[in-house]
């Protein structure tokens, strides 16, 4: 078998880019490991920036997003017994995020592509890419009981953080950056009416987020210790815990419900440089991993495979990789500002086993200072509607 490009991952780095590369007359070829069910019913990701909305709109694929996604004005720092507005849309002259979840974007993606032919090989096992030093890499995988071999053109390794691409790579031409952070987030997916606000919230007891994927459909994150276990946490404990995290001076409050998910995420930031390697290009997660807190990952692998189909669009316009060989420097700017600004998050909202009072203190003078300074407000609001700079 034969493709152009070859993307190894169904996500939404590895479906956009598909659906990119169709919009400009380039072949491409899917393979994923999951089912169509399974990765249209993860449930991830839920903050999308404006720009991810934009590009989406451009080429045709908002049309749910735009009807069912719920705008999000800003969001709210709760600290000192209170909420805190941080007024986004009115900070960015209009420019916001949208509530729409991860794996709604997974369903518009796949539809969009099988709807005009393109061939995504669900459940595909044991994937190998190899000969991406050449120009004739090849990706080889099993699928229904039979051995494949793709040659294709190029490889985009698409396949998340724990995929195979970015491990094929050899040792000595990159550099890992990462960074582990000493506690995890624990999170419920709830059938329980919107609270109407994202609150990010710092409490003695530690962090808490509420955020919302549907008006009856919330979820919601506390930070535990990274060796828990959700065995530990049964339904009552879970809401104490949070009625304890949000519980403040102002009298606000939230309604419970049902949990119908719970899980322990692990907290992370890590990049590797470059994100390329012969004919080989590593998109999304595969190449970075950020803490929720900024809730950038999404985004970022958006705005990469923005850059890679680009720079294959020039390609094969020109035979000419000078625009490929750029993909890196291009995606890793904006990388490291959403690194920078997710740790910085991460930092000012969790409590730290290691932290003393005077680094309490120091959070929250940062939280009061965030809140109350149009400076310090702004560099929030720039960075969380995405800075593109
Ligand atoms: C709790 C949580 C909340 C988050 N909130 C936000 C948010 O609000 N906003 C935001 O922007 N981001 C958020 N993120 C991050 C976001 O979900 C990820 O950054 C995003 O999924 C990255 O997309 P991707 O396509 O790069 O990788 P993935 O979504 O991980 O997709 C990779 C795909 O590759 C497949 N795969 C793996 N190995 C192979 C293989 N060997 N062969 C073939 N296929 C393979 C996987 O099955 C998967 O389907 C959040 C993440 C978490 C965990």
């Amino acid at each position: 078998m034969r493709t152009q490009v070859a993307i190894v991952g169904a996500g939404p780095a590895g479906l956009m880019l598909a659906h990119l590369l169709h919009l400009q007359g380039i072949e491409s070829f899917i393979l994923e490991t999951r089912s169509r069910a399974s990765i249209e019913s993860t449930v991830r990701a839920g903050v999308i920036e404006q720009s991810t909305v934009d590009l989406m709109a451009a080429t045709g694929v908002a049309g749910r997003l735009l009807k069912e996604g719920c705008p999000h004005h800003g969001i709210y720092l709760r600290f000192d017994g209170k909420n805190h507005f941080i007024d986004v849309f009115e900070l960015m002259g209009g420019k916001t995020v949208m509530f729409y979840p991860q794996h709604e974007i997974i369903k518009d993606l796949v539809a969009a592509c099988l709807a005009v032919g393109g061939d995504i090989r669900f459940e595909a096992q044991n994937v190998r890419v190899s000969d991406f030093d050449t120009d004739h890499p090849k990706v080889q995988f099993q699928h229904e009981g039979q051995e494949i071999t793709l040659d294709c053109d190029f490889i985009a390794g698409c396949d998340g953080s724990q995929g195979i691409c970015r491990n094929t790579i050899p040792a000595s031409a990159y550099t890992i950056y990462d960074k582990i952070y000493p506690f995890s987030w624990f999170g419920i997916l709830a059938e329980a009416p919107s609270a109407g606000k994202l609150i990010y919230s710092y409490h003695e007891k530690g962090f808490a987020l509420v955020s919302s994927r549907t008006p009856n459909l919330q979820r919601m994150y506390f930070q535990v210790d990274p060796n828990d276990s959700v065995a530990n946490w049964p339904d009552e404990r879970i809401w104490a815990e949070f009625y304890a995290r949000l519980e403040g001076e102002d009298g606000w409050t939230f309604e419970s419900g049902k949990i119908i998910k719970k899980d322990i995420i692990g907290m992370r930031s890590y990049v590797i440089e470059p994100m390329q390697y012969g004919r080989m290009f590593l998109a999304g997660d595969a190449a970075h991993i950020i803490p929720p807190t900024g809730a950038k990952g999404l985004n970022l692998a958006i705005a990469d495979v923005k850059h890679l189909a680009d720079g294959l669009q020039h390609f094969y316009a020109t035979g000419n990789t000078a625009e490929l060989e750029t993909y890196s420097s291009k995606c890793l700017r904006r990388i490291w500002r959403a690194e920078h600004f997710s740790w910085w998050m991460t930092s000012m909202l969790h409590r730290f086993p290691d932290d003393n009072k005077f680094q309490q203190k120091l959070q929250l003078s940062q939280l009061r200072y965030t809140a109350s300074s149009h400076a310090a407000a702004y560099s929030l609001a720039e960075n969380y509607a995405g800075f593109e700079g």
